[in-house]
């Protein structure tokens, strides 16, 4: 089991603490992990079930029961992404922490990452915000593919 069993994470707030928080890449991977699995029983994607062992030289679970395996990012907004998780938490943290908002560009200038994908990122979070989940949310898989692969046809399945 990976070490976040006993710890209590809380994103940091303050400048200082965010840069040593996300330089390890797995503070950021057990942080993940705890806000998505609050009780430290990772939940399999592909099967919905608990019991799974963690990989520690790759960072990913076998799940107990299917065999498959998952990364943390499997089933939440990062999924889909070549992004790195700390990225994605330092792109988290400017938003969060930003009094007149953020715009894609800065957003992409402060991580390193292109416009576009600045752009991409910026879209993402503000749902997850709004929706207070990183879990994937329906439709977004289109929007990507849409803006990345520029595919015509924004189809958004609708949620039951
Ligand atoms: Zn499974």
């Amino acid at each position: 089991m990976p070490k976040h069993k006993k710890k209590q994470y809380l994103f940091p707030r303050r400048l200082m603490e965010a840069i040593w928080f996300l330089s390890d890449a797995d503070t950021c991977l057990e942080f993940v992990a705890a806000l998505r699995w609050p009780d430290a029983e990772p939940v399999c994607p592909h099967c919905q079930e608990k019991g799974a062992y963690f990989l520690k030289s790759r960072r990913i679970w076998k799940c107990k029961a299917c065999k498959k395996q998952f990364s943390v990012k499997l089933g939440t907004i990062f999924e889909d992404s070549p992004i790195g998780l700390d990225k994605w938490l330092w792109a988290i943290w400017l938003i969060a922490n930003a009094e007149n908002g953020v715009s894609s560009h800065e957003l992409a200038r402060s991580i390193g990452v292109t416009q576009k994908t600045g752009w991409l990122m910026l879209h993402r979070i503000r749902l997850a915000m709004q929706a207070e989940s990183f879990e994937k949310l329906e439709g977004e898989v289109e929007v990507y593919e849409t803006f990345i692969g520029g595919k015509a046809g924004y189809m958004r399945k609708d949620k039951k």
